[in-house]
Parts: C-alpha cells; sequence; structure tokens
C-alpha cells in the first residue's frame, strides 16, 4: 500500500468532514434538520461495541466486534447515552433543527466542570479553537460530562469539544 492510499486521518490522527462523509458516517442535510442525532466518528475496526449494547433504542449496530458502528439515524433520538458511554470519545449529536444556531452535543473531561449558560471556547477536532459558545444543557455520567453547546450553523461539523475557562 502506498502513502496515497493511507486514509488521511490515519496519518494524521484526525477525521475530516470529507472522510465521515466517504466513509458513510454522517446523517444527511435533511436528517440534522429534524433534530437531534447521533454521528459516531469512529472509523478504526478495533474490538470495542460499547455504544451498541449502550443505546436504549437500538439504533446502533455492527456486524462483528471490529466493525465500526453504524447508526440507523431513523430509529436514533438524539438522547446522548451513546456520548457518554463512548470510552474513545468518539460519539457527538448535532441538532440542526434551529434556524438561528446549531446545537452539539460533546464529552467533556476536564475540570471545571461546565455550568448551564456558561460561554465556553469550541474547539475543533484538531484541538484548536473556533470561536465560543453557549451551553444549554449538562449531565453526568461516570466523571463524564455530556455538554450541549449552542454553535454558529457553521461550525456544526467542526465543534467536537469545548474548553471551560477558570473564573
Ligand atoms: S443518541 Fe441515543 S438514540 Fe441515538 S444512537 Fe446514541 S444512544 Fe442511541
Ligand atoms: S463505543 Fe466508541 S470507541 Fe467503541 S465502537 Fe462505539 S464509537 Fe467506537
Amino acid at each position: 500500500m502506498s502513502m496515497q492510499d493511507v486514509p488521511e486521518y490515519k496519518r494524521t490522527g484526525i477525521i475530516t468532514v470529507n472522510e465521515l462523509k466517504r466513509l458513510g458516517l454522517l446523517p444527511s442535510e435533511e436528517r440534522l434538520r429534524k433534530g437531534p442525532v447521533a454521528i459516531a466518528e469512529c472509523p478504526e475496526q478495533i474490538p470495542c461495541n460499547i455504544c451498541v449494547d449502550a443505546c436504549p433504542f437500538k439504533a446502533i449496530s455492527m456486524n462483528t466486534i471490529n466493525d465500526i458502528p453504524r447508526i440507523d439515524w431513523d430509529k436514533c433520538i438524539g438522547c446522548g447515552v451513546c456520548v457518554a458511554k463512548c470510552p474513545g470519545l468518539a460519539i457527538f449529536v448535532v441538532d440542526l433543527s434551529r434556524k438561528d444556531k446549531a446545537l452539539v452535543t460533546v464529552p467533556h473531561e476536564f475540570l471545571p466542570a461546565p455550568r448551564r449558560g456558561d460561554e465556553v471556547v469550541l474547539l475543533g477536532r484538531d484541538g484548536g479553537r473556533l470561536g465560543r459558545g453557549r451551553v444549554v444543557k449538562v449531565w453526568e455520567y461516570n466523571r463524564t460530562w455530556i455538554v450541549t453547546v449552542e454553535v454558529p450553523r457553521e461550525l456544526a461539523m467542526e465543534v467536537r469539544a469545548i474548553w471551560v475557562e477558570k473564573k
């Protein structure tokens, strides 16, 4: 296999929106506009299927434990349980149903804990700062915070983490 055949995310460690699309891991624009929906950014064939059992709606499937997770976006209601339970912090929920802002739900494992109403720094897949957004919902599972933030619509597919500044 030449270097050109190696997917970009294997070389950089960071998957891009185009690669997610190519792998069929992104829901359609139409589905995103209907309401919250999960996106598993997990393209590696690793022996993990925690998300399959975690989903209360049986929306995630795999043929074998080494497969990549596939989400049935018609069954998914965007509850975020899989975001909380994925040990790889690789699942997010995106909601484009509002006209003004998008909502993105991300896992967060750093202190200080975010609180509803906080303005936080929005980070991309590479950890780079993309702007600021407001926390609209936070819940905790096993020391992971599941945080929903309002973001500019054009950043819905880019924001994948937050940073809470110390006060
Ligand atoms: S967001 Fe909820 S319904 Fe959707 S795949 Fe995850 S656990 Fe299942
Ligand atoms: S739980 Fe996370 S790391 Fe494991 S298969 Fe699902 S998305 Fe991938």
